[in-house]
């Protein structure tokens, strides 16, 4: 029956091949989710190697951040940005916790990403979570926190409303729209950690700016930030 059932599986992937969501190549037996060619040359940002890097300095002269990292660089058109579509559009969840624990692994090179103690993701208001069925971020930080010695709290910080589309604001309108937006239901269970705020792409880094706020309110607090990609 097992065999039977293999065979079966063969068959059904020869007539439909499970596709590389990134490239579109036809998955090979020992490939999952990502084809190997994409695992290993993917566009990373080796930002964690490099502690003055470009999404560390969006953040200079807003909020105090320890570290921050972004796996993969996001361009129009390109791999990662198939990847992320399907990842938030397809239904694909898997994909979020298979980038979790690649990004994992490299945030166990660094001595400062190794002390996080708790992995939050930036929350999406209740309605959207409801239409899309997950949170992309909490994917993310479940696959982080199997690589680092580290737990993830998705219910603490919270989204209070759910903000218009911010694509054509400029950078000061945004920020007036984000004032206010997140609170944080628990501080006590966040005094003195060490926070990893994560979301999937970073751009102006608004939002994060926004929840880090929230967040470094909080005593004895030290805050860093993860993303899958980061887009000019
Ligand atoms: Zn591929």
């Amino acid at each position: 029956m097992k065999l039977l059932r293999g065979y079966l599986a063969d068959f059904v992937s020869l007539l439909f091949p499970e596709l590389c969501p990134a490239c579109q190549a036809s998955l090979v037996a020992n490939e999952r989710i990502i084809c190997s060619d994409c695992r290993y040359n993917l566009p990373f940002t080796n930002f964690h190697l490099q502690a003055d890097n470009i999404v560390a300095q969006q953040f200079y002269g807003k909020i105090n951040v320890t570290a921050a990292y972004a796996l993969y660089y996001f361009t129009k058109g390109g791999k990662v940005q198939n990847l992320m579509h399907h990842f938030k559009y397809k239904g694909m969840q898997q994909i979020g916790t298979l980038l979790g624990n690649i990004a994992g692994l490299q945030l166990t090179e660094s001595p400062v990403f190794n002390t996080v103690e708790l992995i939050i993701p930036v929350p999406l208001h209740k309605s959207r979570l409801k239409e899309r069925g997950y949170n992309q971020s909490t994917c993310f930080a479940q696959g982080l926190a199997q690589k680092l010695n580290a737990a993830v709290e998705d219910d603490n910080l919270q989204r209070r409303v759910a903000t218009e589309t911010q694509t054509h604001k400029s950078r000061f309108a945004r920020f007036e729209n984000m004032q206010d937006v997140f609170m944080v239901k628990h501080p006590e269970r966040l005094m003195n950690k060490h926070i990893l705020l994560v979301d999937d792409i970073v751009t102006t880094g608004s939002t994060l700016e926004a929840c880090g706020m929230e967040l470094l309110k909080i005593p004895g607090l030290t805050l860093s930030i993860a993303t899958i990609a980061y887009a000019q």
